[in-house]
């Protein structure tokens, strides 16, 4: 038992009635021992992986590692409940100083212990200098960081010919940034944001969220729990920062209003967005291919062409 829960007096798990729980999950009323907490979020994810019909037949799976807790926590589930499905797994070296050499080492620490593919591509050979680089020439590097991040997974699945791109992204990353969205109206952008997307372009590929109803807290613990490789590092480049601050908003508000989380995602991809969806849909710009590269874009030259082509001007 952990010193939390000796601390909190958690008593015995509410699942088994046997062992002593370790974890408390107040928007399920339920503490849990070690055990029944791995069933319970490995159960969680096959249940979001059929409700939204995440894996069908055929599919080959690129999972984007980054050798963080979840998408680490992420193969490792894959693996135990789809042991069959055709999957690789790929890592950026986005060259991020102090930063990206463990992500990577512990991304390929894992996929050596699972047993699966590991491409590891570096961001430096796509947009010929690193990220470290690139914020020491430019004030926001962020932005940059996600578009060549994006870009890369799908250039990548295409080239291997996977059908989907699984991540790591969680309720916690979701809500975070659904809230920015709606806080600013963007509904558009808010609706887009679901557990499955898909884009109307023969090359971007469909993009699945398995471990949308987890928490940061339950993937963390699940990752200590099973020992997994993974890397506790924060992006010096402030690429969290802000996605921290409203991360620690919305928990606030969970603490006070417990399964807040749970309800605010659910009324998105429930409520709001099949009421919305159609009608925001109807008025956004068609996806076509980038006069430079034939990838996905919106104008008549990608984000990634555009961004290389600035960073050659210097
Ligand atoms: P983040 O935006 O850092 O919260 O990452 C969200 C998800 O994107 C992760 O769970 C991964 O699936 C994927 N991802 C982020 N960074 C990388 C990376 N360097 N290499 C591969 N996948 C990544
Ligand atoms: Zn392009």
């Amino acid at each position: 038992m952990s010193d939390d829960a000796r601390a909190r007096g958690l008593g015995l798990c509410s699942r088994c009635h046997v062992r002593k729980a370790s974890l408390r999950l107040d928007y399920a009323r339920m503490s849990l021992c070690d055990e029944c907490f791995v069933k319970f979020v490995e159960r969680k994810v096959e249940r979001t992986l059929e409700e939204y019909k995440m894996i069908e037949r055929g599919d080959k799976l690129l999972l984007a590692l980054s050798g963080g807790k979840d998408s680490s926590a992420l193969l490792h589930i894959i693996k135990s409940l789809a042991p069959d499905v055709k999957l690789t797994c790929l890592h950026i070296d986005l060259g991020v100083e102090g930063f990206s050499e463990q992500c990577r080492s512990k991304a390929e620490e894992l996929a050596g212990q699972e047993g699966v593919e590991l491409e590891v591509v570096e961001l430096r050979s796509f947009l010929g200098c690193t990220m470290s680089e690139l914020a020491s020439r430019r004030r926001k590097a962020c932005s940059p960081c996600g578009l060549a991040r994006r870009y890369i997974l799908n250039y990548y699945g295409n080239l291997w010919g996977a059908t989907k791109i699984a991540t790591g992204h969680n309720l916690d990353d979701v809500l975070a940034v659904l809230w920015d969205l709606y806080v600013a109206g963007d509904l558009l952008q808010a609706v887009r944001l679901q557990p499955v997307t898909k884009h109307a372009h023969p090359k971007a590929l469909s993009r699945i969220k398995p471990l949308i109803e987890l928490t940061d807290f339950e993937l963390k613990a699940y990752a200590d729990i099973k020992a997994l490789p993974y890397s506790p590092a924060q992006c010096p480049l402030g690429r969290e920062s802000k996605l921290n601050k409203r991360k620690k908003l919305i928990d606030a508000i969970e603490s006070m209003r417990p399964s807040f989380k749970h309800t605010f995602f659910k009324t998105h991809v429930k409520r709001v967005s099949p009421l919305l969806g159609p009608l925001l849909m109807a008025r956004a710009t068609d996806w076509r291919s980038c006069a430079k590269c034939g990838m996905p874009s919106k104008g008549e030259v990608c984000g990634m062409c555009r961004l290389k082509e600035d960073l050659k001007k210097g």
